[in-house]
């Protein structure tokens, strides 16, 4: 049941990099932004230990520290960060229209701009054996720690686009890549796949799939299974790399904002501009291209900017008006 209403001029939905930066550009803006961190207070890179190729760090941060400089950052300049899961939103269809958002079941906020930044969720195998490694060898962003699997033997889940742009990565930097189709064939494009095939250290196993992570403290090998024939052979990686796709965090905005069939908001032009006025999305819930810490801090910027031309239209209209 509402409680309260709280009206906003700016209110972030989400605490990842995209949210930290769009909440630093509103805040110096003066837009008295309130920012609602979600479940997962700091974003994916909380669950990672190493980010080496933020700009800025020359020696590299782990991601919780770099997190929790970001929301000091923002902070700084007046937001207001506090903890709480939005549940429902009714968005305007009006240019200066007010948008209606849900806190935890509970509290109304009435804004006049929303900027949504709550990511997607790299899905996961969701084996024990997995999920025990993660952190400490099998990951879900090769582009991210690929590096640190420099020259060394490592494997990659998944048959699709991503998948081979992945492989195709890793091979580059690693030895050799291990790459298991869990079909007879790949879903990636044909000039994926043959970007695949045509590289000398990527071997495919098709009809594949993992059945044990092995390793205690870290990845070191894997126990695939060839689900025709139930065959079970080890090999010796120090890396598992799963690239089965994201889920974009958007369940609440469903029928509320334009979508693509995947789930990701569709932003207009170069903007961060959806399909509602005054509402604004940015980092990887409207990226499933780039998907990095940099390119989420972007498009924060580039939202929170276009909030504030956004009201200054709103505003200078109101004024012609009255
Ligand atoms: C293991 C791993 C390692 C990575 N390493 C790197 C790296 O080294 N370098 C790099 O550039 N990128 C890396 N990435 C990718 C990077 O983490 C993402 O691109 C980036 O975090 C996206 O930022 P974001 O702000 O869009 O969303 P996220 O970081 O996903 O944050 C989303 C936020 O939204 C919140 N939220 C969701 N739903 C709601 C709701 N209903 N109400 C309120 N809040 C909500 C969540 O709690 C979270 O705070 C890595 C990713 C993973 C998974």
């Amino acid at each position: 049941m509402a409680d309260k209403v709280e009206r906003l001029k700016t209110l972030i939905i989400g605490s990842g990099p995209a949210g930290y930066t769009a909440a630093i550009y509103a805040s110096r803006a003066d837009l008295k932004p309130v920012l609602y961190t979600g479940m997962e207070p700091g974003g994916q890179l909380t669950t990672t230990t190493e980010v080496d190729n933020f700009p800025g760090y020359p020696e590299g941060v782990d991601g919780p520290t770099m997190m929790v400089q970001l929301q000091k950052q923002a902070e700084r300049f007046g937001t207001e960060v506090r903890i709480g899961m939005i549940t429902a939103v009714n968005f305007s269809d009006e240019v200066g229209g007010i948008h209606k958002v849900t806190v935890d079941d509970s509290k109304i906020i009435e804004a006049e701009t929303v900027i949504i930044s709550t990511g997607a969720t790299a899905k996961y195998l969701g084996i024990p054996s997995e999920q025990k490694l993660r952190g400490g060898g099998v990951s879900a962003c090769a582009v991210c720690d690929g590096f640190f699997y420099k020259g060394q033997e490592v494997a990659i889940v998944g048959a699709g686009d991503t998948a081979a742009e992945e492989a195709s990565y890793l091979a580059n930097i690693c030895k050799k890549v291990t790459m298991l189709v869990r079909r007879d064939e790949m879903r990636a494009s044909k000039a994926m796949q043959h970007r695949v095939n045509s590289l000398d250290n990527i071997e495919i196993r098709y009809n594949t799939e993992v059945d044990t992570v092995l390793g205690d403290q870290v990845v070191e090998g894997l126990r695939m299974v060839n689900n025709v024939t139930g065959e079970k052979e080890d090999i010796a990686i120090t890396g598992l790399f799963i690239a089965i796709g994201h889920k974009p965090n958007t369940d609440i905005f469903k029928g509320q904002l334009e979508m693509d069939e995947t789930g990701y908001i569709i932003t207009h032009g170069k903007t961060t501009k959806t399909s509602k006025p005054g509402v604004f999305a940015s980092g990887d819930v409207q990226d499933k291209e780039y998907r990095q810490a940099v390119t989420a801090a972007g498009t924060g910027c580039m939202a929170a900017l276009d909030a504030e031309r956004y009201l200054a239209t709103i505003e200078s209209h109101q004024e012609v008006s009255s």
